[in-house]
C-alpha cells in the first residue's frame, strides 16, 4: 500500500499512513495522536506536485514544502 503524507487538521502534526487507495476515498484516514479524521491529505498538496505537467517559465516549483 502506498504511503501517504498527511497533516491533522486536529492537532496539528504530520502524519505518514499507508492506505490503499480505497481507503483513502473512502476517508477513513485516521490521526494517530488525536483519532481525528479531519486530515488534510494528500490531494491538496501532494498530487499537485507529483501529478502537475511541468511549471511554466518563471514559476518555480515549491516540491519541498512539508518536508523535514
Ligand atoms: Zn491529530
Amino acid at each position: 500500500m502506498p504511503l501517504y503524507s498527511f497533516s491533522c487538521n486536529n492537532c496539528g502534526q504530520e502524519v505518514d499512513l499507508f492506505l490503499s487507495l480505497g481507503e483513502l476515498n473512502r476517508g477513513v484516514a485516521q490521526c494517530p495522536y488525536c483519532q481525528s479524521r479531519d486530515l488534510k491529505g494528500p490531494g491538496q498538496d501532494q498530487m499537485a506536485a507529483a501529478g502537475a505537467s511541468p511549471s511554466p517559465a518563471g514559476s518555480r516549483p515549491s516540491c519541498v514544502i512539508g518536508q523535514k
